[in-house]
């Protein structure tokens, strides 16, 4: 019996990879205002892809129970350069969920992930694709180049955090890496066998491990909307993240309860010096108090904790699928041979 997995089969030289194509994975959240512009924007990257590397391309539109007309446009555009997919989720699963979905309907070799609302700039597209053919990378990730424009206690908040994700790792995820990203044939398959439903996709892209390459941009102001991520849903998906990644904050909780003890400890001793050598006695009303307190508080904080962990396994044990597809629809461009999606699974 294996216990790993070989997906050395997949690897991708300049040749094989324009064979195999490329599929562009974009989730789609009440997008409407600005979907077509942005398909037009994919037809002009895709022709310009085949033209420099013979890559066949398709995009694969997740459609994440949107609340406005978005499937309704996404039914209507046009495979002139490059295939399209639309995936219609049945409610909103949100955005992790949604590039599953993606990934899952891929159909060609390598997979890019980039946002529908026009902030992952397309011509950066070429370069990421460039690092995969001629640089042989498997994982091209963009990272934010700088946070100039946010406030001082978010930068501080982010550094926290993957300070706090990345104690102990032995795969440090980037700091400041976002979703849009490139996965070799092989990456994205390995990405696929990951077997957990709680996902955190900057962290697994990161786990899989192969030649990963880093790619600094600034990304583009948003064209229309606002983003659906609020401080609050922020927070929460730090806590998916750093509960469904790693257990830091269990190990922080074991070492600040021994902390604890050790302080307690040299009180009390603290507490026996003063009573037998100046023979006071102390009065211990705050002291007791304040003890108990911060003891209460630091264990209601600690149960929380293995509570978040508790529900994670909860999650993971009622093994429900990560989303329903309930409508999906294929066009395939005038000039793309048709690659099915059992060519894919006969080569994994
Ligand atoms: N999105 C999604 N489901 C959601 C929220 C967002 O599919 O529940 C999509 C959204 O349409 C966009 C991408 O995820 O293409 C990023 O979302 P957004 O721009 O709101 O996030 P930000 O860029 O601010 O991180
Ligand atoms: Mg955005």
């Amino acid at each position: 019996m294996m216990l790993g997995s070989d997906v050395s089969g997949l690897s991708t030289n300049a040749a094989t990879a324009a064979a195999q194509g490329l599929s562009i994975v974009v989730p789609v959240y009440n997008e409407a205002p600005g979907l077509a512009i942005f398909h037009d924007r994919l037809n002009t990257l895709a022709e310009t892809l085949k033209q420099r590397h013979g890559l066949n391309c398709e995009v694969v539109y997740v459609d994440d129970g949107s609340a406005d007309g978005t499937l309704g446009i996404a039914r209507t555009l046009t495979a002139t350069a490059l295939d399209v997919q639309v995936v219609s989720l049945s409610r909103n699963f949100g955005k992790e969920a949604a590039l599953m979905a993606g990934l899952d309907h891929a159909t060609r070799g390598a997979v890019l992930f980039m946002d529908g609302d026009g902030q992952h700039p397309p011509t950066l597209v070429e370069t990421l694709v460039g690092h995969w053919i001629d640089g042989g990378f498997d994982v091209v990730y963009t990272a934010k180049a700088h946070r100039d424009d946010e406030s001082f206690l978010r930068r501080q908040a982010v550094r926290g955090f993957y300070k706090l994700i990345n104690w102990g790792a032995r795969a440090k995820i980037p700091a400041d890496a976002g979703d849009f990203r490139l996965l070799s044939p092989r990456a994205a398959a390995a990405l696929r066998q990951l077997p957990e439903r709680n996902r955190f996709f900057k962290g697994l892209a990161t786990w899989i491990g192969f030649k990963q390459l880093r790619v600094d941009y600034e990304p583009a102001a948003r064209e229309h909307g606002v983003t659906s991520f609020n401080p609050r849903q922020l927070i929460g998906l730090s806590i998916e993240g750093l509960t469904s990644f790693s257990v830091a904050p269990l190990r922080f909780a074991s070492m600040f309860g021994l902390l604890l003890a050790v302080g307690a400890f040299l009180f009390g001793l603290s507490i026996l010096w003063e009573t037998w050598i100046t023979g006071k006695s102390v009065p211990g009303y705050p002291s007791l108090v304040v003890g108990l307190m911060t003891i209460g508080g630091v264990q209601l904080l600690m149960i929380g904790i293995v509570g978040e962990y508790i529900g994670k396994i909860l999650s993971e044990l009622k093994a429900r699928p990560i989303y329903f597809v309930a409508e999906h629809s294929v066009k395939r461009a005038p000039e793309n041979t048709a690659v099915s999606t059992t060519d894919r699974t006969a080569a994994e």
